[in-house]
């Protein structure tokens, strides 16, 4: 299967709120270079569930989503002439990008350890004294 990005313009969409310009299809070329026949999904802003229920993409590419996104992305990049276009899909490229790793200092020596931003709250040790911690737990 070759997976292509089809990127669409909704200029005329006066009634499409958000700001949101173009839609970003994914197009699978082996089944015919017809859009919208080729249509496989939309490519989601966020790869990912973010807790939520998992978008068509991912359920689509699965554990490679991500790999896959990127690689629709930069290869529309290159091949993109317009500007415009080359604008939204830089800004998707940048909302692929991993969240910034949070640092934070163990409670108990002091050490930076890096913590995911979502379980932030629950991490107060780095891994080091957590493995002690609990191993020395019977
Ligand atoms: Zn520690």
């Amino acid at each position: 299967m070759r997976f292509r990005l089809h990127v669409s313009r909704l200029d005329d969409a006066r009634d499409y709120s958000g700001g949101k310009r173009f839609r970003l299809a994914v197009v699978d070329l082996d089944r015919t270079k017809d859009y919208p026949l080729n249509f496989v999904c939309m490519l989601p802003l966020r790869i990912g569930s973010d807790g939520k229920e998992p978008n068509v993409f991912t359920r689509v590419f699965g554990d490679k989503s991500l790999e896959v996104a990127k690689k629709l992305l930069v290869d529309a990049l290159e091949a993109e002439d317009d500007s415009d276009v080359k604008a939204e899909i830089e800004m998707r490229l940048k909302l692929l990008e991993p969240k910034p790793v949070c640092e934070k200092a163990c409670v108990s020596c002091g050490k930076l350890f890096q913590a995911e931003p979502r379980k932030g709250f629950k991490q107060k040790f780095c891994p080091e004294c957590f493995k002690k911690k609990f191993a020395g737990r019977k």
